[in-house]
């Protein structure tokens, strides 16, 4: 090795002052939503009574390549970024590969996750166009935090439904958002009728991302001056999260190399996208073939398992229907220690990039992924998030393919988040307790009942 350096850095003046639409260079631009009930294409006016303004054009926005990122959040992300582009020369020796492996830290965000991103750019547009209250859901808490943080520095105050399990399970994280500033409601509540109904039908219900984003946006419609933000699977999310790829595309050029592979966890598909897209558009534009692989847990498996169909985004059907790789807005996943990639469905987007094999999924078990992290926390010093395990895992399998093959390949995956409050997921894994789960094809078929044929 001739040059060692790790870690390529970028000066701020290179942080992106744009965000990359890859749907403006999509040859086949995706479906439209439906209207829930009378399934009447929408525009982007039909979602301003639940989204901001701005964020409801950028989702349908088919024309414009590139969109400017307000100063306001240039300056904001000046707080912790460039986020650093890493060799993993550890990590290469330990698994004694001849892949070149390199991750980009998203970690090092204050909230210690890339939902950043996009929680400063939509608490901006609220903001601006006079919203004082936020609504939104968290399943984990990385979201409900880093929206919490966001909301914060814009002025706005913020209500999160966190799904009851996690609200018992991570205490640690309700108190983050509450230290920002945020009220922190357990999901379901008796707060909205989405609520009620689910209580009223299953006492000790312990919630799901779907419940809680019924909450969330009956709340936002039935408050004035009130908007709901998603932190996942919407367009305008993945836009946001842009601003990884466009860093991680000019460091891969300081490090003189291109990806062979890029590998990142896969949610609703904000950090995949995130990190993908900016590569992607060399692929669209005929000029590169890198590979992308999207890892996804093998309990929650809509990439591999699940079917391209018209769904819902929450359970109660408050949502546009939404045209994505889904497992059915009723399927419940098995609850795992990730619980940021417990989502049914798949963005609208990258499923019809995945229409177009352009993208693949793999599945992980959950032990598979945590023996990743536990290797990349002892090789490279960083407890990886539970989420981010998983784009650890589907890296280690094809740095050991590439030792197997002898074959030399440039790897870079997305350090979505750090697992630092989510110690007690370790603690399961490192006392031999956790149990890999996957669904059923009945139980696959049975979510997917719910969901639209058209
Ligand atoms: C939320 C989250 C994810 C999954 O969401 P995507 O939208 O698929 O990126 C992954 N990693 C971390 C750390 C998260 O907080």
């Amino acid at each position: 090795m001739t040059n060692k350096t790790k870690r390529f850095l970028l000066p701020e003046e290179r942080i992106p002052t744009q965000w990359y639409n890859i749907q403006a260079d999509m040859p086949v631009k995706p479906q439209p939503f439906l209207h829930p009930k009378t399934h009447e294409p929408l525009q982007a006016e039909d979602l301003f009574p639940i989204f901001n303004e701005e964020c409801s054009r950028q989702e349908m926005d088919c024309t414009h390549r590139w969109i400017e990122i307000p100063d306001e959040v240039r300056d904001l992300y000046k707080q912790y970024r460039a986020t650093p582009l890493v060799r993993a020369y550890e990590l290469e020796k330990a698994l004694q590969t001849p892949a070149h492996i390199y991750f980009k830290n998203e970690s090092v965000s204050p909230v210690g996750s890339h939902k950043l991103n996009s929680a400063l750019a939509q608490a901006y547009y609220c903001k601006r166009e006079g919203v004082t209250n936020v609504t939104t859901e968290t399943g984990a808490g990385q979201w409900g935090t880093a929206l919490a943080y966001a909301c914060r520095a814009f002025g706005l105050e913020l209500a999160v439904y966190m799904v009851k399990v996690s609200f018992m399970q991570k205490p640690y994280r309700r108190s983050l958002m509450q230290t920002f500033g945020a009220q922190v409601t357990a999901s379901p509540s008796m707060s909205t009728r989405a609520g009620k109904d689910v209580i009223t039908a299953a006492p000790t219900c312990n919630g799901s991302l779907g419940i809680a984003i019924s909450e969330a946006i009956e709340l936002a419609t039935t408050t004035p001056h009130c908007k709901y933000a998603l932190g996942s699977v919407l367009n305008h999310v993945a836009l946001h999260q842009t601003v990884i790829g466009l860093e991680a595309e000019q460091q891969m050029e300081m490090a003189g190399e291109w990806p062979d592979k890029v590998i990142a966890c896969f949610g609703g598909g904000s950090n995949f996208g995130g990190i993908a897209f900016p590569f992607m558009r060399h692929n669209l534009a005929g000029s590169r073939q890198t590979e992308f692989i999207a890892a996804e847990p093998a309990s929650c498996p809509k990439l591999t398992r699940g079917k391209f169909m018209y769904d819902f985004g929450d359970e109660s059907g408050y949502t546009p229907l939404l045209p994505m790789y889904t497992l059915g807005h009723e399927f419940q996943p098995a609850n795992i220690h990730a619980g940021g990639l417990r989502y049914h469905g798949a963005g609208v987007i990258i499923s019809q990039l995945l229409r177009e094999g352009r993208l693949r999924g793999v599945d992980i078990e959950q032990n598979e992924s945590f023996k990743a992290g536990v290797l990349f926390a002892r090789t490279e010093g960083i407890v990886p998030a539970p989420e981010s395990c998983h784009a650890i895992a589907a890296t280690v399998r094809e740095a050991l393919r590439c030792r197997e093959e002898g074959r030399s390949e440039v790897l870079l995956f997305n350090l979505s988040g750090h697992g630092l409050i989510d110690m007690t997921a370790y603690d399961s894994y490192l006392s031999g307790d956790l149990v890999d789960f996957a669904p059923s094809d009945e139980e696959i078929e049975r979510g997917l009942a719910g969901a639209v044929s058209l």
